[in-house]
Formats: structure tokens, C-alpha cells, sequence
């Protein structure tokens, strides 16, 4: 059998370093990443945070992070989750996402908790957004932390420019926001001119953005 484009490195020898992304080859793609990482959230010899005694699979989680997720989603995933819904881009935002934030210029997903949990569930779970499918309440090693980091807001980035191209966002830069929505609006003037939105914009899915402009 060959290596894989991606592997994820997380057993007793990491633990104290924390899980680690290995790319072995220059055309691994976001979804090799993607492939290598899933398995983590239902692995009960993780350590986790917050899981109930701390190795419980991130599956029907009850402390579970999507309670009080503050969800940008990449374009990739906002597209599919549109589509997933049968819903047009501004018949999407006008239901799923958070009316006062709009207006503040941010695509927040509706929270507290995130309008897609049912029974401690993700109603859209195979086409989540990169924030979710990479947040673990894990240790991870510091250059894993800052690709995933990186994909997630170039993603996120990317649909902000997609929206105001079509003009999905009402910005009225004087409306309340709170130091969370500025840290993320500062995140997202951040990487909005990072060539890598471009990835974003121009791809259909995952396969489509190599990994090797983000490392
Ligand atoms: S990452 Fe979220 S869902 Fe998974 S165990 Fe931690 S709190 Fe629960
Ligand atoms: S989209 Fe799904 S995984 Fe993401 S916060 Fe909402 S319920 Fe959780």
C-alpha cells in the first residue's frame, strides 16, 4: 500500500506536542486533508477537552461546541449548504444567518446554537464548513493550528467577497459590534487580499485548492 498524501499524526508520542498534519506529496489537495482528518472527531482515544470523560466522540457530543460556534463559513461550504436547502444565495442568508451581523457586513451562521444542531446532531454534517470540520477540542502542534487556521479563513474570506459581489450584505459600518465580530471582521480584511481567496473562488469543491500554497 502507498503513502498517503496526508496523514495526521496523533498518537501517544504526539500527545504532548499535539496532533500534527504530515503532507507527504506536493498535489495533496484541502480534501486529502479533509480524508486524513475526519476520522479524529469520532475517535475515542483522543484526548478532548471538553467530551464527556474527556474521549467521548465528537458524535451527539453534549458540551458540543456547536452551541456557541461563531461559524464564517468557507465558500465552498456555503454553496453546498445553500444547495443542500434548495435555496437561493439570498433566500440562504435571509434564513440561516444572523440578521444584526448581516447588517454589520458578517455572514455569521444564526447561533446559541447553530441553526443546523437537532439533537445534538449537524443536521448538514457532510457539508459543513471548514471551521467545523476542523475544530477539535484537542491539542494540536503549532504549524497544524496555523494551516487549518489559514484554509478556514481564506475560506471565510472568500465568501465574504462572494457575497458583496452580489450583494448579499447590508454594510453599515457605524452598527454595534461586539469585540467578537471585530476580531473576525479584522480576520476577514486580513486574508481578503491573500491570493489564496482566489482558490476558494474559483473552485467547485475541495479537490479543487491544493494544499501547497497554504504551508
Ligand atoms: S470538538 Fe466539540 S463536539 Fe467534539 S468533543 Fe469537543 S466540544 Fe464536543
Ligand atoms: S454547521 Fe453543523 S458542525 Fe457547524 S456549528 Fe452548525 S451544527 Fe455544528
Amino acid at each position: 500500500m502507498g503513502i498517503s498524501k496526508v496523514e495526521i499524526c496523533c498518537g501517544e508520542k504526539d500527545e504532548t506536542h499535539g496532533i500534527k498534519v504530515h503532507i507527504n506529496d506536493d498535489n495533496a489537495t484541502l480534501q486529502d486533508l479533509l480524508d486524513a482528518w475526519q476520522p479524529l472527531c469520532d475517535d475515542e482515544k483522543l484526548r478532548k477537552l471538553y467530551a464527556e470523560g474527556q474521549h467521548h466522540a465528537c458524535r451527539a457530543c453534549k458540551v458540543n461546541c456547536c452551541n456557541t460556534a461563531y461559524v464564517i463559513p468557507d465558500l465552498i461550504a456555503f454553496k453546498k449548504m445553500a444547495a443542500l436547502n434548495r435555496l437561493d444565495y439570498p433566500q440562504f442568508v435571509a434564513r440561516y444567518f444572523q440578521q444584526e451581523k448581516l447588517k454589520a457586513g458578517l455572514l455569521r451562521m444564526q447561533p446559541n446554537p447553530c441553526i443546523f444542531l437537532q439533537n445534538n446532531l449537524c443536521t448538514v454534517y457532510p457539508v459543513r464548513s471548514l471551521i467545523c470540520r476542523f475544530y477539535l477540542c484537542c491539542k494540536l502542534a503549532g504549524e497544524t493550528e496555523q494551516l487549518i487556521y489559514s484554509l478556514s479563513w481564506t475560506g471565510a474570506a472568500a465568501t465574504q467577497l462572494f457575497a458583496e459581489e452580489r450583494g448579499l450584505l447590508q454594510t453599515s459600518p457605524e452598527y454595534g459590534l461586539t469585540s467578537f465580530d471585530l476580531m473576525f471582521k479584522e480576520l476577514i480584511e486580513d486574508y481578503r487580499h491573500d491570493p489564496n481567496v482566489q482558490l476558494f473562488m474559483q473552485a467547485g469543491e475541495y479537490s479543487d485548492i491544493p494544499l501547497a500554497p497554504f504551508i
